[in-house]
């Protein structure tokens, strides 16, 4: 076996963070005529670089094969658009954007966060290689290119007078294979005073939290301040700013600028966070170490609960069909025997299977109809907005529960 390299600085990968086995494609859902086929499945072992620090999993499948017809509306989550509308309003704000602003956005999706944008009279530009996503986004008057984004990209929209004021590439960061030329390309394309934004899900909190269930293979790279700021620096782009955020179980925007033009003061957010990263110790390997057998310890308690359920009599359904979901239930090895089914909102999950489980996806009504004993919210980054939804469930006697930090009966 040949042993994979760093996707930053091309050390040799000899340390692992976690193995969660063999798993398929987290979203790529089943349609019932596929259930007599084979999945493929690949590895998850997440590896640590030993040099410059950076967690990632190596890219056992292109980024071609999994963005180019992606299952994932941003748009379906009222909480996320919301909190797209929230970071346009701050921005627009603080960097004094307008009618002769340029905002370009990566990995745009349906538009979920551009229509804020647009709506404001301000010039907005979408980068989004998935064609059937940017269609969405396109109906909506946003102007969209399909296309994977990196050096070249970057000089034909310079080209085309293109060159981005604000450059947001929120959650777009660590689904990058070829993190290099994506943050050359980020660099080349901002404006003389331009400010680009990027959010990940913070890899302390994944560590803090037991998140291990938001590892999956569109997820190439796990971020903490220290490792994102080597990234930027190495494309002469320097963090002046960073918020932790409550989205995806806890995240970082980090707001960064030209390491030359130095137009926006460093402020003491960025030094105080990298000194807790460092008192957490992941500035060093031996920091990583040990969280492999927290997942473990998570897996058999999920497992516990769940067959104490059955042995009991008591239905246990799931509520959504996230990307995490599929990681955590593969992992885990659940299948319909433990979790009957789940419901999702999206009606293009409807209908389909649960990649490698093969759990059955139906429409959220099925809740009602069913009327389980528990319902396992797999999102559970979202599980306040989803038990609000269900509150009417509540009241006939079903209750929720939490996977992640651990099992929890709400
Ligand atoms: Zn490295």
């Amino acid at each position: 076996m040949t042993t994979a390299v760093c996707r930053l600085c091309g050390a040799e990968l000899t340390e692992t963070f976690v193995d969660l086995g063999m798993s398929p494609l987290c979203e790529s859902y089943l349609p019932a005529e596929r259930l007599d086929s084979a999945e493929t499945f690949y590895p998850l072992h997440v590896r640590l670089c030993p040099s410059c620090l950076l967690v990632q999993l190596p890219a056992y499948v292109a980024g071609e094969d999994i963005f180019s017809d992606y299952a994932y509306f941003s748009s379906y989550s009222d909480s996320w658009v919301a909190h797209a509308g929230d970071y346009v309003e701050s921005v627009v704000e603080r960097f004094g954007l307008g009618r002769d602003s340029q905002v370009v956005e990566l990995a745009s999706n349906d538009g979920y966060l551009l229509q804020h944008v647009v709506e404001r009279g301000i010039p907005a530009l979408g980068v989004e290689p998935a064609a059937n996503v940017a269609e969405v986004a396109r109906e909506r008057g946003i102007e969209t290119v399909v296309e994977f984004f990196g050096r070249e990209l970057a000089s034909t929209l310079v080209a085309r007078g293109r060159r981005a004021d604000l450059l947001v590439a929120n959650n777009v960061f660590a689904h990058v294979p070829d993190l290099n030329d994506f943050a050359a390309g980020m660099e080349r394309i901002l404006a003389p005073g331009g400010v680009v934004t990027i959010e990940f899900p913070h890899l302390a909190r994944l560590i803090e939290e037991n998140q291990f269930d938001t590892i999956y293979h569109e997820h190439f790279s796990y971020f903490s301040l220290l490792s994102a700021r080597t990234v930027l620096r190495a494309h002469g782009l320097e963090v002046f700013d960073v918020e932790e955020l409550s989205t995806h179980g806890g995240s970082l925007r980090v707001y960064a600028q030209r390491s030359e033009e130095a137009a926006h003061p460093v402020r003491t957010a960025v030094a105080e966070l990298v000194d807790r990263e460092r008192d957490l110790g992941l500035d060093r390997i031996e920091g990583y170490s040990g969280f492999a057998w927290r997942v473990a310890e998570t897996k058999w308690r999920l497992l516990e609960f769940l067959i104490s359920c059955r042995r009991d009599g008591r239905r246990v359904v799931g509520y959504g069909a996230p990307g995490k979901g599929n990681t955590l239930l593969n992992y885990c090895g659940i299948r319909t025997d433990l979790l009957e089914f789940t419901v999702d909102r999206n009606p293009y999950k409807q209908g389909q299977f649960l990649p490698g489980t093969r759990i059955p996806i139906h429409e959220p009504e099925q809740l009602e109809r069913s009327q389980p004993d528990f319902v396992l919210i797999l999102p559970w980054n979202l599980s306040d907005e989803i038990v609000a939804q269900l509150a009417h469930l509540r009241d006939q006697g079903v209750r929720f529960v939490v996977p992640i930090p651990e099992v929890r009966v709400l």
